[in-house]
């Protein structure tokens, strides 16, 4: 028989320091094989040149080589359904648990439980543990057990449980030593994934200088660089939740603390109603007879609405894979509310394009433009496109950066003209809701 050993299954974790189930893993007793799985069914979803992708090989690379060199030790990554590579796993090695860390999107919770039962059939072990989040699940919620609904009473209770000096960082340096030696271990190219290389990059975040100066003042302008882009590096793991909560807290930035508050606030709603990701959280809201054109959803995708804060938006969206939050709040409540588009659609798009892509803030902030869902405000309440530009981006500069030709003959005229679409908005809602 082999020798006994444990495995850690990298997923929405991408690094080798503070991440809680691998430092568990390395701190139990059997040396310890790191794996990732390429997920077949999630891969044959995204186009060929994906950027995430992308982001998620050269990080895996880039932790195999450091595991190499540093460690004498290295990191597997297969490709296949996690079942089919669970299979292969148990039949070469010995493996007394799996380690891992919680993942709380539907998908994720199916598949564990599938893996889970495959494991335990074997007398294997399946250890899971809170990494992504501060406060999980249950963690966070009402006197009388029920989760929150609204955001302020849920972030005041998050801060007023929360320690900061209790707030422990999962140094994994010196416990590297407890990996499995190197050996041959399987490794895939973009290409053993059906993957191209991707025209666009996700940069990486430096965590070592002050977070954003002035982010309360910078954050909803969108031609300042005013916010962290740090969307990507948390959807992936690549920086800790712990360390940037210490970060915020250490430079008094109140503000942002709050914006990863309201992160957590959307997983634990999406952990208590998993069924938002299709349905509307507040039901009546889908009896709205959307109208979901076509073309104007083209019209949309493209950024050739007419309205040039939506096209804008549209257009960095679409080259860069970002789009500020000022931003993605106007054209979502352009789709959703002006075009009487299914928020559905909107949600998907975004979800194909943004580098940040994360199922519970995706939805979240779709029902929340929509009007369906949590703490949304209420659907009489209706971005005007005009009089959003004299707010946020009032010299045009971040208009000219996106849609340079927005004042010349070429630039389409209104696909909608906003009072009638703000009427016609007013009427179905109100029809649907009473
Ligand atoms: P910063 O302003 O620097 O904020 C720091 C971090 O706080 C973000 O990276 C994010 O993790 C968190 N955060 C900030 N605002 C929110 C918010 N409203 N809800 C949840 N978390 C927040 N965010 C995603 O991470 N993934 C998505 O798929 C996503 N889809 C969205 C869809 C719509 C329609 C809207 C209106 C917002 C969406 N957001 C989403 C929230 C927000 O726009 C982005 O988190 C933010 O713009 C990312 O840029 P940043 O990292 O520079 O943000």
């Amino acid at each position: 028989m082999n020798k006994e050993i444990n495995i850690f299954w990298f997923r929405r974790d991408l690094r080798l320091d503070d991440n809680i189930g691998f430092y568990e893993a390395l701190n139990a007793d059997y040396p310890v094989l790191p794996i990732f799985i390429f997920d077949k069914e999630i891969l044959e979803k995204l186009p060929k040149n994906d950027a995430r992708v992308n982001f998620i090989f050269n990080t895996l690379q880039s932790m195999r080589k450091t595991l190499q060199k540093e460690h004498n030790s290295s990191l597997a990554i297969y490709s296949g359904t996690p079942i089919e590579v669970y299979k292969e796993i148990i039949n070469e090695y010995n493996v007394n648990t799996v380690y891992t860390n919680h993942d709380y999107e539907p998908y994720a919770l199916q598949r564990d439980e599938e893996i889970k039962k495959l494991l335990n059939d074997n007398n294997i072990s399946f250890k899971t543990f809170k990494d992504q989040v501060i406060f999980e699940k249950n963690e966070i919620v009402k006197a009388d057990g029920n989760p929150y609904v609204v955001y302020t009473p849920y972030m005041k209770l998050w801060k007023k449980t929360f320690d900061s000096n209790s707030l422990k960082i999962f140094y994994t340096n010196s416990v590297l030593h407890n990996l499995i030696e190197h050996t041959r271990l399987p490794n895939v190219t973009l290409q053993d994934i059906g993957f191209i290389t991707s025209g666009q990059n996700i940069s990486d975040y430096d965590v070592t200088p002050t977070l954003i100066a002035n982010y309360e003042d910078t954050r909803n302008f969108p031609a300042k660089n005013g916010t962290s882009h740090l969307g990507p590096h948390l959807r992936f793991g690549t920086v800790s939740v712990r360390k940037m909560v210490k970060k915020a807290i250490a430079e008094k930035n109140e503000i942002f603390w709050q914006e990863l508050i309201w992160r957590e606030f959307f997983m634990q709603i999406l952990w208590h109603f998993p069924e938002t990701v299709t349905k509307a959280f507040k039901p009546k809201y889908d009896n709205i007879k959307w109208r979901n054109n076509e073309t104007e959803f083209k019209a949309w995708c493209e950024g050739k609405t007419g309205y040039p804060l939506v096209d804008a938006g549209m257009r960095e969206l679409n080259e860069t894979g970002y789009m500020h939050n000022r931003v993605r709040m106007l054209v979502g409540s352009f789709l959703c509310k002006h075009l009487l588009i299914d928020w559905r659609w909107g949600e998907a798009y975004f979800a194909e394009k943004l580098h940040d892509y994360e199922l519970a803030s995706n939805i979240g902030n779709w029902q929340w433009v929509s009007g369906s869902g949590v703490d949304a405000a209420p659907y009489f309440r209706i971005f005007n496109p005009t009089t959003q530009i004299q707010k946020f981006d009032k010299n045009h500069e971040y208009i000219k950066k996106w849609v340079p030709e927005y004042q010349e003959l070429t630039y389409p005229k209104p696909i909608v003209e906003h009072k009638a679409a703000r009427e016609r908005c007013l009427q179905t809602y109100k029809s649907a809701l009473n």
